[in-house]
C-alpha cells in the first residue's frame, strides 16, 4: 500500500508545485528523500536483502532534513500571509486614486483623536480642504487631468503634516487634515503652509501647467464642540468662507479669513 501510494503523493505534489504554489515545493524537498529511503527500506526487507549501515542513517536523517525544510516552508508561508493581510489592510484604509487614507479610516482616526483629546486636554485641530473650480479643471483638461491633480495634491499636503498628522480623502476634491496636538493657531499656520505650497506646486499635464488651489476651513476643539461630528461641521462652515470670499483663502472657525500674503 506504501509503495502505491507514494508515487502518487509525489505526484500531487509536482502537480501543485508546476501550478505555482511554493508549498507544494517545499512539501517535494521536505518529503521526496524520506519516502526514496524508506521505499528501499522496504524493498530491502521484502526481499531479504542484508541491511547497508547507510541506510540504517539514512532514514532518520531524512526525516531531520524534513522537518528542517518544513520549518522553513511554515516560516515562508506565515510570512507570505502576513504579506497579504499588510496589502488587504492597505486597500481597506487607503483610497484607491490619492492613497491617503479613505473617508472610514480618517473618520476612524479623527473619533480616536478626538476622545484621546477629551480625556488628556490637549488640542485637537482639523482643517478641511477642497479643492478651488475643480469642476472647470476637469472640464477645461479632462477627467485624467483631474485625477493626476488630486494625487498631485497630496505630497504637498503631505509635506507640511508632523508624525501623528492625518490626512484622508473626504470625498471628491475634499481632504481633512486632523492635527493632534495642534491649537487653532499652530493648525492656522498649518493650513497656511499647505494653501501657499499647493498654490506654488508646478503641475504639469501634456505640457501644459495648471494652476490649482485650494481653500481650507480650520477648527479646533473647545468646550461647545460635543462630538467629531460638529468639528467636521465647523471646519465646512469655515471653508464655506473661504469659498464666499474668493476661494484660495484660509478661514477659522470661529474667527477669521485670513489673505495670501
Ligand atoms: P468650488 O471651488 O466651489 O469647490 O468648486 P468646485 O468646482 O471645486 O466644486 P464642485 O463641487 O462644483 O465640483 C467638484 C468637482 O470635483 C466635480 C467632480 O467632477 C470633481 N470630482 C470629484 N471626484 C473626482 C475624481 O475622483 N476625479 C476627478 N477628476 N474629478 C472629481
Ligand atoms: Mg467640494
Ligand atoms: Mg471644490
Amino acid at each position: 500500500l506504501f509503495l502505491a501510494m507514494a508515487p502518487l503523493l509525489i505526484a500531487a505534489g509536482v502537480l501543485a508545485w508546476q501550478q505555482g504554489s511554493r508549498r507544494g515545493g517545499y512539501y517535494l524537498c521536505a518529503w521526496i528523500p524520506g519516502l526514496l529511503f524508506v521505499i528501499v527500506r522496504v524493498a530491502q526487507l521484502e526481499l531479504h536483502w542484508p541491511l547497508p549501515t547507510w541506510l540504517t542513517f539514512a532514514l532518520p536523517a531524512a526525516f531531520a532534513l524534513a522537518s528542517v525544510v518544513l520549518s522553513f516552508g511554515l516560516a515562508d508561508h506565515t510570512l507570505s500571509i502576513r504579506h497579504e493581510r499588510d496589502i488587504a489592510h492597505r486597500l481597506a484604509e487607503r483610497d484607491v486614486l490619492t492613497g491617503a487614507l479613505n473617508r472610514r479610516a480618517i473618520l476612524a482616526f479623527l473619533r480616536v483623536a478626538f476622545r484621546h483629546a477629551r480625556e488628556s486636554g490637549e488640542p485637537l485641530s482639523l482643517l478641511f480642504l477642497d479643492l478651488d473650480h475643480f469642476k472647470r479643471i476637469n472640464d477645461n483638461y479632462g477627467h485624467r487631468a483631474g485625477d493626476r491633480c488630486l494625487r498631485g495634491v497630496i505630497a504637498p499636503i503631505a509635506s507640511e503634516l508632523r508624525h501623528g498628522d492625518a490626512l484622508g480623502r473626504y470625498g471628491g476634491e475634499e481632504f481633512l487634515v486632523v492635527l493632534p496636538g495642534a491649537a487653532a493657531t499652530d493648525a492656522e499656520i498649518v493650513a497656511e503652509r499647505i494653501r501657499g505650497r499647493v498654490q506654488a506646486m508646478p503641475l504639469l499635464v501634456s505640457g501644459t501647467r495648471i494652476d490649482l488651489t485650494l481653500s481650507v476651513g480650520v477648527t479646533a476643539l473647545d468646550a461647545s464642540v460635543g462630538t467629531p461630528e460638529d468639528l467636521i461641521e465647523r471646519a465646512d462652515a469655515a471653508l464655506y468662507r473661504s469659498k464666499a470670499n474668493g476661494r484660495n483663502l484660509v478661514s477659522t472657525h470661529p474667527g477669521i479669513t485670513s489673505a495670501p500674503a
